[in-house]
């Protein structure tokens, strides 16, 4: 296995991991809702899916005080 000769330095390291970003979500409208969901993905606001209900979507539960 080939191995690395001389550690790199902290500069190179910074310069090659300038790159390593984090992207953006894209963000489409449901067609059922119009809210902004991911594509290619199940509705979570109404469960639609290619325009047929496929998950039902149970109503948030509010938080019950435990005495
Ligand atoms: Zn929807």
């Amino acid at each position: 296995m080939p191995n690395p000769k001389r550690q790199h330095s902290r500069q190179r390291q910074r310069k090659r991991r300038t790159h390593y970003k984090l992207k953006t979500p894209v963000f489409g409208a449901c067609p059922q809702c119009s809210k902004p969901i991911l594509s290619h993905r199940v509705c979570p606001f109404c469960g639609y899916y290619k325009g047929k209900p496929v998950v039902e979507i149970k109503p948030k539960k509010e938080k019950e005080a435990a005495s």
